[in-house]
């Protein structure tokens, strides 16, 4: 059974790592390699996210190097997700496995010998999940406990604190292929392709060095992207919202009449107040969500490409993929 593994990092101005993640990968890699878990023309393929430091320049160093490592560089900075695709669709053509993680070394590297073992075991997608975020800061650790407790109460199939640090081989990359939402939610996806999955449990470390590519705004963003990508929930609650709001109008209707003919019509001005600026914005924050899907759905049609590849380096001379 043929066995090349790809690893895939995207990477986005990541030069002050970039070195060391390529060590300790050799590392890695030799030792599956030695221990028969991979052939031995498994190959890294680092994706470069469009970075505007020196990332390209030391992917092409290290690819010159040795043919180990594989370079692929987007046209344009398109966002994490985008390019982990991007390098999951190369990876896709050219392995029979693939295992995507982060460049920043936040990922215990021994999880890959569990995961090959699931893979070896019959599992088409394996997840590597935290066992602790104690090297986040609270705020981190806070914001994506509430974010992964919102996604279960809205009914999306995610699994808790996993990131993408995941195995997933050739077939369930072909399944994946065959999604084209260009409003991506990987992790939210992998599961959606099927197959038999399992689960590595492993603890995250710090960032090696630099700083995180994720700040609030775009977190926020890409939780945003998630739940709208995957559940229709926030729709049903503004109608249910709206359906209470009228059951209360209909009952302040009756108060009002009964007000005015018992002769009672100097009503204050607080509750018509309260009631306009309640109903206002209830309205506004409808809108928006109604908004967020409909901007869903404006993307969705245009169906631009999801990445446009500027090379790839690779030592035997492939083309780079085209299905974006
Ligand atoms: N990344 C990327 N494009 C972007 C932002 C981030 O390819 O526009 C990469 C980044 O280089 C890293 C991974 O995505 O390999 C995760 O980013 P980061 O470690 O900054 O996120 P955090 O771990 O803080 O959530
Ligand atoms: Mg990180």
């Amino acid at each position: 059974m043929a066995n090349k593994l790809m690893v895939v990092i995207p990477c986005y101005n990541e030069e002050e790592v970039l070195h060391e993640t390529a060590a300790r990968m050799t590392e890695k890699m030799a030792s599956l390699i030695r221990k028969g878990y991979c052939d031995e023309d498994s190959r890294v393929l680092f994706v470069d996210d469009g970075s505007k430091d020196r990332t390209w320049e030391l992917i092409q160093e290290l690819h010159d190097r040795q043919p180990l490592f594989e370079g692929l560089r987007l046209s344009r900075n398109r966002g994490h997700q985008n390019a982990l695709l991007a390098g999951l669709m190369t990876a896709k053509a050219h392995c029979d496995f693939s295992i995507s993680m982060d460049a920043d070394l936040q990922d215990d590297l021994d999880a890959m010998d569990r995961f090959i073992e699931e893979y070896r075991k019959g599992c088409d997608v394996v997840y590597g999940v935290r066992n602790k975020r104690d090297t986040d800061t609270f705020f981190k650790r806070q914001t994506a406990l509430l974010f992964y407790r919102l996604m279960k109460g809205l009914g999306v199939d995610i699994t808790f604190n996993h990131a993408d640090y995941r195995l997933m081989s050739r077939r369930a990359l072909e399944g994946l292929s065959q999604f084209r939402e260009v409003n991506l939610f990987l992790r939210g996806l992998a599961p959606l392709v099927g197959y038999q999955s399992g689960y590595v449990y492993y603890d995250r470390g710090e960032r090696f060095a630099g700083e995180s590519k994720y700040p609030f705004k775009k977190m926020l963003a890409f939780a945003i992207d998630g739940i709208t990508s995957f559940s229709v929930k926030p729709l049903r609650l503004i109608t249910t919202i709206g359906l209470l709001i009228f059951i209360v109008s209909l009952l302040m209707l009756l108060y009002t009449l009964v007000a005015w003919i018992a002769g009672r019509t100097v009503i204050g001005w607080t509750s018509t107040l309260a009631s306009i600026w309640m109903i206002g914005g209830i309205q506004l924050l409808s809108l928006g969500v109604i908004g967020e899907y409909i901007g869903k759905i404006y993307n969705e049609t245009k169906k631009r490409p999801r990445f446009i590849i500027d090379r790839y380096l690779n030592s035997e001379g492939a083309d780079p993929v085209v299905d974006a």
